[in-house]
């Protein structure tokens, strides 16, 4: 099967089973877990920030921080279509009773700073008091624009207002700009990671930033219920992957750009956008209808999120021969 919904359907390879199995382990709730010690100082210097904390998931990734940014009352500003708001449950208003306050975002996955302005509230008892600017890098595959996050950055400060980022899919960006992660976690309080995304492992996230955010959000880890004991043979898998498996999302990449490539010369179909590890297609009225195209592809083995606008997304299971596949397979399907 050629599983193009997400990057996040990868199954961990043999070398990192092999390091799970392999991995040193003790309680890391007591602290005593060698593999998961290593994995948060390995990210937190990766990133180049003072600490980090290992958890289960991107979510609670980024409810930890804004639990650490943000107390009862407080409210985040935020994208529009950002995952921290829109992707998460409303996790931040239901289990930290912080108010999001969401602005629409540019098609470049910035938001307009005069905008982000016109949303912060005077301190006042009739409004939540604004606390934190939170960005996606990348957002839809897209990478920020590095003066952009600058600007948002020198703004935010003059602002009184702390930033997070989250960095889901930090690696690709770091990748596809040529920028350390360093040079991309730079300015902000807290970033979040994940490692179970294009990066290849079963389970994990990694929230790195100061001292005192990681410690507060250590804490709200542990009443979300994310304190783990013998994790290491997770840590493991996610530390294998920042080993091995960053550099390769080039490839990824690549194959992405393939892909966008041979899918605009098919009729009845536009390729809105190859961003990263992402394609952005959207079927015509004269192509087969939606629930048909994507019942083809999935007899010739490939899985795909049934619409009329559709992202697909290339990842350590898909190949350059998956991807020429794909290019004929949708070249068969789309006729009605
Ligand atoms: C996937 C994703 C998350 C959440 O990660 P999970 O591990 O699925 O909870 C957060 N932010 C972005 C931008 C994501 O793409």
């Amino acid at each position: 099967m050629i599983d193009l919904r997400s990057d996040t359907v990868t199954r961990p390879t043999d070398a990192m089973r092999a390091a799970m199995a392999a991995a040193p382990v003790g309680d890391d709730v007591f602290g005593d877990d060698p593999t998961v010690r290593q994995l948060e100082e390995h990210t937190a210097a990766l990133l180049g920030l003072d600490a980090a904390v290992f958890v289960p998931s991107g979510t609670q990734s980024n409810l930890c921080a804004l639990l650490s940014h943000c107390e009862r009352g407080d409210e985040y500003l935020v994208g529009q279509t950002a995952h921290t708001y829109k992707y998460e449950g409303g996790g931040a208003a239901v289990l930290g009773s912080i108010q999001p306050q969401p602005v629409e975002m540019n098609a470049d996955g910035s938001i307009d700073l005069d905008l982000l302005a016109s949303y912060v509230k005077a301190d006042d008892p009739h409004f939540a008091r604004t606390r934190l600017l939170a960005l996606e890098n990348t957002k839809d595959g897209q990478v920020l624009d590095d003066a952009y996050v600058k600007r948002a950055q020198e703004w935010a400060r003059a602002t009184g207002l702390s930033l997070h980022l989250d960095g889901a899919r930090l690696w690709n960006a770091a990748v596809a700009s040529g920028v350390a992660p360093a040079d991309i976690a730079a300015g902000f309080d807290t970033v979040s990671v994940c490692l179970s995304k294009g990066l290849g492992a079963p389970v994990g996230s990694v929230l790195a930033g100061s001292e005192e955010h990681i410690a507060d959000a250590r804490r709200w880890r542990k009443m979300l219920g994310g304190g783990m004991r013998q994790a290491g043979v997770l840590a493991a898998a996610g530390l294998h992957a920042l080993e091995h498996h960053i550099d390769r999302l080039a490839d990824d990449h690549r194959h992405a750009e393939r892909l966008a490539e041979g899918l605009a010369t098919i009729d009845s179909l536009t390729v809105a956008a190859q961003n990263t590890n992402m394609v952005f297609l959207e079927l015509h009225s004269d192509a087969a209808a939606p629930d048909l195209f994507a019942g083809r592809l999935r007899e010739s083995g490939i899985t795909i999120i049934a619409g009329s606008a559709m992202r697909w997304v290339c990842h350590l299971d898909v190949t350059a021969i998956d991807v020429e596949a794909v290019i004929d397979a949708v070249a068969a399907a789309i006729t009605p």
